[in-house]
Formats: structure tokens, sequence, C-alpha cells
């Protein structure tokens, strides 16, 4: 049986092992584009930071899989073509042609390009894939300015980055608080931990400019100088392949994929950043591009590829940030976008600290959760504060896949003892004013 998997990165590597460890008879070929596999994309802020080599954003290099796992691994060879049962790549420049039983698409997403004049301009940069680390580096070295274009968790954690290493940062972005993905209560506690240490601007983006170099950043208010320019609008699913084989996409636009990973074409699976999955709250297909699901997409197909049997159930849409000591995290829908699913909302906020206040140093942190009036569950929430947000995160997110009402997580038995938390906890204070 001949695999072919394209895409080298969480998804495809996950699949690969998978299919190696349950069918080691196969063989399994991996086609990626880059120099890395096995990468890890969310360390590239702080490969930057805190300037660890930029190899150390591989989990595990590539002659690992080659020599403990047995897969046939193609590195800086580029999926040109997928036809039914075979495949072109551009391997090193030189145009190969590969059969394939089964194939995987899981090429990633890349980020989305402003269209704009000046986005080629020497150092403007997107951020992608590790590759990319050791060229900002070097371009930041002589700069003083840097400026982000996209407020979302990237621009941010870009932001973090480069003002941590002493560069002026202006981070622009669309809307009045940076993360637009949060709801406003939230957006404005980030917003005033980001205006600390960063300029933030809410301006639309014109132009960018220079002569060979970058040198300023245009907007509808405003001229920036900018040394070093970071365009962190939004990511895109890589869908090209899957639409040269007649796959179907999904309203998101990225991968239409049953609980299989299965696409809409016989023994054609996708899995990660370019395909879609199931809302667990809405029960309808979503595309949230997140490094967890890419993982166990691809350990799903992987296990289906081999002719078992696993469904993929889908998400609660979990994600975590920060921008220097403050955590920010959601889980679930935020008011907006329960509303906009039509669902009756009820939403509470609340203020607490971290711990018991006679215990020394207790932090501040922030809930706000929604939850349906007409069957009590909880629907979402997000929270800011600086410790413990993704402990807290995650017992939301558990209590969201779980179905669980604001009465059943009132009645939550966590853990409590002075040094770790109040006696009730900040998740039981916000479902008790969500009421039940
Ligand atoms: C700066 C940054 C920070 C992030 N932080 C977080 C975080 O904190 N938490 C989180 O959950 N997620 C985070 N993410 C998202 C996370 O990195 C992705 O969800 C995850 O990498 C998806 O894995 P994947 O395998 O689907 O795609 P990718 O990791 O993008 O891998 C796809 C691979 O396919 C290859 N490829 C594409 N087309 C072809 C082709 N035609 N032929 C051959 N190879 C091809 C690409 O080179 C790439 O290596 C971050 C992303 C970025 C960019």
């Amino acid at each position: 049986m001949e695999v072919a998997i394209v895409g080298g990165g969480a998804a495809g590597m996950t699949a690969a092992s998978r299919i190696k460890a349950l069918k080691p008879e196969w063989n399994v070929r991996v086609f990626e584009a880059s120099s890395y596999v096995s990468h890890a994309p969310c360390g590239i802020p702080y490969a930057i930071e805190f300037d660890f080599p930029t190899e150390r954003l591989m989990y595990y290099k590539p002659e690992f899989f080659v020599k403990k796992r047995g897969i046939d691994v193609h590195l800086n060879s580029k999926v040109v073509k997928v036809k039914r049962g075979s495949l072109v790549v551009n391997e090193n420049g030189e145009e190969k042609e590969y059969e394939w039983d089964k194939i995987l698409i899981a090429t990633g997403a890349s980020p989305r390009v402003p269209p704009i004049d000046g986005v080629d301009l020497e150092n403007v940069f997107t951020v992608d894939l590790p590759p990319i680390v050791d060229r900002i580096k070097r371009a930041v070295a002589e700069a003083e300015n840097v400026v982000i274009v996209g407020a979302g968790y990237i621009g941010v954690e870009m932001a973090e980055a480069f003002s941590s290493i002493g560069k002026k940062v202006t981070l622009i972005g669309k809307y009045d608080y940076p993360l637009p993905k949060f709801d406003r209560e939230i957006g404005e506690i980030v917003r005033r931990e980001v205006e600390k240490r960063v300029d933030y601007k809410v301006e639309k983006v014109v132009a960018i400019e220079g002569k060979d170099k970058v040198e300023r950043v245009i907007t509808d208010k405003n001229e920036h100088r900018a040394d070093v320019v970071i365009l962190a609008t939004g990511v895109k699913p890589n869908v090209e392949l899957a639409e040269q084989i007649g796959a179907e996409l999904g309203k998101s636009g990225a991968i239409k994929t049953n609980e299989f990973m299965e696409t809409t074409v016989e023994n054609v699976y996708a899995a990660g950043d370019c395909a879609e999955c199931i809302n667990l709250i809405t029960g309808k297909p979503s595309w949230i591009p997140l490094a967890p699901t890419a993982n166990k997409m691809g350990y799903v197909a992987g296990v289906n590829m081999s002719g078992q049997r696993l469904e993929f159930p889908g998400v609660v849409g979990s994600q975590i940030t920060k921008f220097y000591d403050l955590e920010i995290g959601r889980t679930g829908l935020t008011e907006r976008e329960a509303k906009a699913e039509g669902f009756n909302v009820k939403s509470a906020f609340i203020e607490a600290h971290t711990k018991v206040p006679y215990y020394p140093n207790p932090k501040r942190v922030y809930i706000k959760a929604v939850k349906d009036v007409d069957t009590n569950r909880i629907l979402g929430a997000q929270i800011v504060g600086y410790e413990d947000v993704a402990m807290r995160v995650n017992v939301f997110a558990l209590a969201i896949q779980a179905g669980f009402t604001t009465k059943d997580v009132f009645f939550s038995d966590l853990v409590y003892a002075p040094p770790f938390t109040p006696i009730w906890d900040p998740v039981i204070v916000t479902a008790r004013v969500l009421r039940f």
C-alpha cells in the first residue's frame, strides 16, 4: 500500500507515525515543502523573545522519523499537482511523480497578505513557519521601530517579543481593542495592558513604503516609521491541492471532512489547519485552526487510513495566549458569537482573586461567561488574569464539552487550599452569578 502525506507539520507527522505504527509494512511517504518537519510555529514569537536556536522548534528531527519510525521523509519537496492515484512533486528543483493508494492533505494554513502596495519590500514579513525566524532575527537586530499590522493573537505575541528585546513597537488593529475575537469586557483589559508596553493604534493600513527596504507604514490617519513590518492579518487554509482532486470545501473555505477525516473524494483525507471539523456547541462544521486540533485530527486520520475506525468528535475552540504577565484564554462561544448563532443568551462578568486574600500575592482574574437561557447550558467562557488562567479555561472547556449546566458547574468538586484558590473558586462564582 502506497500512502502519501502532503505536509510534514503537526497533522501530517502525527498521521504518518500512526499509520507506520499500525501498518509497518505499508510505504508511507511524507512530502514537506520546507526543510523542517514536526515543527512548532507556535514557538516563533518565543524564539525571537528568548533568542534560542530555531532548530529547537522542531519536536523531532527528520532522521528520527526515517530511522525510528520507518517513514520516507522528503524535505524541500513541494507537491504541485495531485491527480487520482498519483502526485507531482518539485523535489529540490526536480519534478518527480509518485503513486498513492491513500493520500492525506495536511497542508496547513498560510498568512493572508493585505492587498496593499509595499508588502514585497525587504524587511516586511509574515509569520508562518519556523524557517522565518532567522530572517526576522537578522532584520530586527538593526531595527529601532517595528510595526505590526493585525492585532490577533499572533500580532499580540509578536508585539511582546519585539518590545521585550527593546524595540519600539506600534501595533495596528482594526478594532478599538486587540484580540477582537474576545468580547469587549475582556478586550478592554487586554488593551490597557498592551498600551503599557506598545503603541496600540486603531487605524487602516493603506500602504507600506520605502526604497528597497521598508521605511514607513501609511495608514488612513498616520505615518509610522518602520524598520521592520510584520503582517499578522489572519490566515487562510491551503486548499489548492484538495480542489485539484475535486474535494469539496466547506462554508469556511477549509476542506470539508467527516468525523473520520475523509474528504468527499474516496481515499483522500484531510487534517489540521487546512480542514474543517465540528464545533461541539453549535453542531456545525467550523474552522478553528489550532495546534492541538491539528494533532488530534492527524491521529484520527492516521487510524482511519490504516483501516481501523476512530471518530474525531470535534472541538469547543479552547485557546490561550499572553501579553507579558497577562494571560488571556477562551473556550466555547463569546456572547457575540452565541447571539449570532441564535442562542437566548445570558452573560456574567466577574472580577476575583486567584487565591484567598490573606495568602501572599493573590492575583486578579476576570471571567466573562455565557449561558443558554433556555437550557442553562454553559456556552463559553473568556478569562484574563495574572495567573492560572489556563487551568480555569480548561475547567470550562471540559464543562462545555460535557454539556454542563450552570448548576453542574456550581457543584463541580474543585480543589481548595489557601496557596492555590479561594474557597469559592472564580469558576464556581461565575456559575452562581449566571444563576440556575
Ligand atoms: C506564530 C504562530 C503562533 C501560533 N501559536 C499557536 C498557539 O499558541 N496555540 C495553538 O494551538 N496554535 C498556534 N498556532 C497555530 C498552529 O501552529 C497550527 O494550528 C498548527 O501548526 C497546524 O498544524 P498543521 O499540521 O495543520 O499545519 P502546519 O503546521 O502549517 O504544517 C503544514 C505543512 O505543510 C507544508 N505544505 C504546505 N503545502 C505543501 C505542499 N504543496 N507540498 C508539501 N508541503 C506543503 C508546509 O510547509 C507545512 O510545513 C500558531 C501559529 C503561528 C504561525
